[in-house]
């Protein structure tokens, strides 16, 4: 019987004759098929996924060396483009539109042998928190299915905690794929802004956006962080100085003191849930224990971040977004009209849900004559200023520490009530994309409440190595279980 628990591993069961390619996607399409319900796919490629395994066993048989993700099942978020697949962004604007090309950071794992088993369901152009603004339903937390999976990569942490697929990519803006990833249970990473190529990735925020990854471990997340990092001279953003990176090759911080450092305002905000903090505090205080340092230090900024994150993405957002008119591609509407402008009217009315109008609302509110200054400026000069607190930050210390979310995942319905609270549960994700820093939740503890929730690791801009090393070492001492084999 198949089972996956690392990549690694699968790939000795391969070469042992232990499974086959074969195997390994019939048993994801059989668990889809059976957990349909959790709604995580907008479309299975269940035939192009058969074929391809066939074609990738024939070449084990035939001796050829296995490459780095030979048969390796992977779920996407429908943001990300692959050529001659529906792409929907789980908008009804792009309803019948297929991607004209292959997104780069896709194209690099497909060459690689990674086999795509389908598109997943998301927040409706990545704005959300609890995938439930998606025009294809919402999707179930395989934990609890009274509960949310997180947003907006909803679908691909489900297809990864529901054990649809191997790992899969999400798009992290503001915490879609590190939230997600705390409320279900796994490990979410949110590289640096910049290391993966965004070519291809539908945009929502174009100077928050990055191509995030979900997985059941680290050294999984750490191989398709290697493989989707290399340079695309598509993506004028990307870093491109220095060597390739060696993400993959842990050496954990056996002997040497990292620096750690924990906000003060951050345990102490009155929105984060009591056991939460009591963990993030212990965890501090177990690798104090064990000779690094951790301090404790003052971020007078932190209730700055959510309102400067909100004017800005949507500022972008709203510039984006304008290319769906309904005419270059997407949703036309049936309504006769004589009137361009109404035309654009009607087709966007009907085709953006209303999360997205509200943003897009809001976005050309705060980039409109009078209001520039009040809102857009004023949140570029706090953005300015948490890029020079970070600077200082990691002068000092190595790693930030904090909890991924204030709470568990919530019932349905209840972040809909008010749509500010929503806003504000992102207080401490959105941090990372202000500053470009990259961050992951990995997946330590569990709650009174039955529900899992994570620890977030923050390093320096361009330092996913120690973030990863430290992910890798903190998830062997609390989840040993879970260990690369
Ligand atoms: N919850 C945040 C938002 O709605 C994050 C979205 C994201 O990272 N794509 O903007």
């Amino acid at each position: 019987m198949f089972s996956f628990s690392t990549i690694a591993n699968y790939h000795q069961q391969l070469k042992d004759g232990n499974t086959s390619v074969a195997e390994a996607v019939q048993y994801y399409l059989n668990n889809i098929k059976g957990k349909v319900h959790l709604n995580a796919f907008i479309e299975v490629f269940e035939a192009e996924a058969v074929e391809k395994a066939a074609l990738l066993d024939e070449q084990l048989r035939a001796g050829k060396e296995l490459k780095k993700l030979h048969g390796v099942v992977i779920a996407i978020k429908d943001v990300i483009c692959y050529k001659d697949h529906k792409i929907t962004a789980a908008s009804k604007i792009l309803n019948g539109f297929s991607s004209l090309y292959t997104a780069t950071a896709l194209q690099y794992l497909l060459d690689e042998g990674a086999i795509v088993i389908g598109n997943c369901n998301c927040d409706e152009f990545a704005m959300g928190s609890t995938n439930e603004n998606s025009a294809y339903g919402k999707v179930l937390n395989a934990l609890d299915e009274t509960k949310v999976p997180g947003g907006s990569s909803g679908g691909s942490a489900v297809a990864v905690q529901a054990d649809l697929c191997m790992v899969s990519i999400g798009s992290d803006t503001g915490g879609s794929v590190r939230q997600p990833a705390d409320f279900c249970g796994i490990v979410g990473l949110k590289p640096g802004y910049g290391r993966i190529s965004r070519y291809g990735l539908l945009a929502y925020a174009s100077s928050f956006d990055q191509i995030g990854i979900f997985g059941k471990n680290v050294t999984d997340v750490a191989l398709l962080l290697e493989i989707m990092s290399a340079p695309d001279k598509m993506d004028s953003t990307m870093q491109k100085d220095g060597p390739a990176e060696p993400f993959t090759s842990f050496h954990p911080a056996a002997g040497k003191k990292i620096r750690f450092c924990v906000f003060k305002q951050v345990i102490e905000h009155p929105s984060l849930d009591e056991e939460i903090r009591d963990r993030i505090n212990e965890s501090a205080t177990k690798l104090a224990g064990q000779g690094h340092i951790v301090e404790y230090i003052d971020f007078n900024l932190l209730d700055y971040i959510v309102p400067a994150y909100y004017v800005l993405t949507t500022a972008e957002a709203s510039s984006n977004l304008s290319r769906y008119d309904g005419i270059r591609f997407g949703h036309r509407s049936d309504k006769a009209t004589e009137d361009l402008e109404q035309f654009y009217k009607n087709n966007r009315s009907e085709g953006f849900g209303m999360e997205v109008k509200r943003r897009i609302m809001l976005g050309t509110f705060v980039l409109s004559t009078g209001y520039y200054d009040a809102y857009y400026s004023k949140a570029q000069k706090i953005r300015r200023l948490l890029s020079d607190q970070v600077t200082g930050i990691f002068k000092n210390f190595d790693a930030i520490l904090m909890p991924t979310v204030p709470a568990t995942a919530p019932e349905f319905g209840a972040a809909h009530q008010d749509p500010i609270e929503m806003y504000l549960a992102d207080i401490f994700t959105v941090f990372a994309n202000l500053t470009g820093i990259p961050g992951i939740s990995v997946p330590l503890f569990s709650h009174s409440n039955n529900m899992p929730f994570g620890l977030q690791i923050m390093t320096n801009k361009q330092d996913e190595v120690h973030l990863l090393n430290i992910a890798d070492m903190l998830m062997q001492q609390y989840k040993p279980a879970l260990r690369n084999k």
